[in-house]
């Protein structure tokens, strides 16, 4: 029998009876690895009435020793690092090297929520008017549901929920059904920690589930990632039903190359950037976009080699630079990309299909696939394309590249490659992205600055790292109080609005 998945309420493994569930698989082997229990309402339901009831001590403890868990829980990561990349490889496909670097951004966000109390203090002004001060302050918003994606098993659910509890409220998450495991480990180490019980659980799932979630009126807010399509449901479902929510959805990243660029180096940022991690970030470089004909075919003939070179391989390979895509599925739907663009004529310059693994023919492998000279009408234009294919536009001049860059509907990353402080000033005040990078391939910015994309990369406010992620999940309360002396006689009516009074 394969191994079970349970949910983790109140600080317990639990199995629904009578549940649903679902096959877990190693997309570097294609086997069944395990199956994931699914909840139900009635599951969501029971967890909410644990987190709530956690919630109101959990939302009274004082700053330190909410913090006294938090630094424990850092701690925890880095010395479970192992543990936790092996389980985020296992069912992700990325490479053990890849997992560490995300597990490296889970401990950066970790760390920035033990700035939790400074991010969310108040102010305070004295004198407003006839001796009243007012001061404002953030509480808690209570019950968060998270809703994660899987090319993120401990980065998104570490940075989006650790500030989420630093601040005071509790956690219902329903991960990714591909990557449960990872989500069963975390919640080990908050547990070890020394979280209350109630304040952080796992209900693993499906579409059940986060329909739950979003109707459920114990949740006062949602943060979701993943892809657009969902994100916009989540969004739209969730404010409905009157909850704040964030969605932070998909992306196709231009990265645009100046003549004047260091070709080389930009060569290389677009290789890695590209196909890192089989191309299933949201702020992967989708296209290359070399301005002016000349650069494309210097650039072209940089990258070629580069991309040649890199070896496919499973996740427990140390020597593979990126693994399988994480289903079957999904290298069909990477598989069906490639052949609509030979259909809509884009120049395939290396083809990565039918790539053989030894030892694995059963993996989700597909070898890095470059196209050049896309359009902006092509579906591989304008679809997120979450597999390790690649493509070349052609832009005459700059003012055409960022013409391009701003006419997609994502707006998470766009990145220019140049020596000329001129066009790079240019590009970031023009372009219409969350994260700009100059010179920098992914600008996923450090924990301490806030992230989003924008146009329909993201929904809703709130930001997932940085100061705005603490005031998304607080409320704010502005506080006008005055201490009349005993001997100061009644207060005289006045019914005007007098703000001198
Ligand atoms: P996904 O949208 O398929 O799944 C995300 C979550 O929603 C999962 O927990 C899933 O179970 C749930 N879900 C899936 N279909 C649903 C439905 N019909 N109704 C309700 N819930 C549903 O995304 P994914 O494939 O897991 O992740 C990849 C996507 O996430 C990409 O588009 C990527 O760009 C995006 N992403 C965005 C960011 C960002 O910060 N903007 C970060 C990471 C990933």
């Amino acid at each position: 029998m394969s191994k079970q998945i349970a949910h983790f309420i109140g600080g317990e493994l639990t199995h629904d009876t009578d549940a649903r569930s679902g096959p877990v698989f190693n997309p570097s082997t294609g086997q069944e690895v395990a199956r994931c229990v699914f909840g139900s309402r009635q599951t969501v339901d029971h967890a909410v009435k644990v987190a709530a009831e956690a919630a109101a001590k959990w939302g009274r403890a004082s700053h330190a020793a909410r913090l006294a868990v938090v630094f424990k829980l850092r701690d925890l990561v880095i010395a479970n690092m192992d543990v936790l990349a092996d389980a985020i490889g296992r069912e992700h496909g990325k490479t053990i090297a890849d997992a560490k670097g995300e597990i490296g951004r889970a401990i950066e966000g970790i760390e920035f929520a033990c700035a939790a109390p400074h991010v969310t203090k108040g102010e305070y002004a004295n004198n407003v008017g006839g001796d009243i001060e007012v001061f404002s302050m953030r509480r808690p918003i209570g019950v968060v549901g998270c809703i994660t994606p899987f090319n993120f098993p401990i980065m998104v659910p570490a940075v989006m929920m650790t500030m989420a509890v630093a601040v005071g409220n509790s956690i219902v998450w329903k991960p990714s059904e591909k990557v449960p495991s990872a989500a069963l480990e975390f919640a080990r180490l908050w547990k070890e920690a020394g979280l209350p019980n109630g304040v952080f659980n796992v209900v693993q799932g499906d579409k059940e589930v986060v329909d739950a979630i979003l109707e459920h009126p114990g949740i006062a807010g949602i943060s979701f990632v993943g892809s657009t399509g969902v994100g916009e449901y989540v969004y739209q479902k969730g404010t409905s039903h009157n909850k704040r929510v964030a969605a932070f959805t998909g992306g196709k990243n231009h990265m645009v190359v100046m003549p004047d660029a260091d070709l080389e180096a930009a060569a290389s940022a677009f290789v890695s950037a590209g196909f890192g991690s089989s191309s299933q970030r949201c702020m992967a470089v989708s296209l290359l976009l070399p301005v002016g004909n000349e650069t494309a075919e210097r650039l072209r003939e940089l990258i070629i080699p580069k991309i040649k070179a890199l070896k496919v391989g499973p996740y427990d390979d140390a020597t593979a630079d990126f693994g399988a895509v994480v289903s079957k599925e999904s290298k069909a739907s990477v598989e069906k990309a490639i052949a609509r663009c030979l259909e809509e004529g884009g120049e395939m310059v290396i083809d990565g299909r039918n790539i053989e693994i030894p030892g694995n023919p059963n993996g989700y492998y597909l070898g890095p696939t470059l196209f050049d000279r896309i359009t902006a009408d092509m579906q591989m234009y304008k679809e997120e394309v979450f597999g390790p294919v690649r493509g070349i536009m052609r832009p005459a001049t700059f003012d055409e590249a960022i013409a391009i860059t701003n006419s997609h509907e994502y707006g998470n990353g766009s990145v220019i490659f140049t020596r000329d402080g001129k066009s790079a000033h240019r590009f970031m005040m023009e372009v219409e992205s969350g994260m700009i990078g100059v010179n920098v391939p992914v600008p996923l910015p450090t924990s301490y600055f806030n992230f989003g994309g924008l146009r329909r990369s993201k929904f809703g406010e709130g930001h997932l790292y940085g100061p705005d992620a603490a005031r998304f999940y607080t409320k704010l309360k502005t506080v006008s109080q005055r201490w009349p002396e005993p001997d100061d006689g009644a207060l005289p009516i006045s019914l005007a609005f007098n703000p001198t009074a």
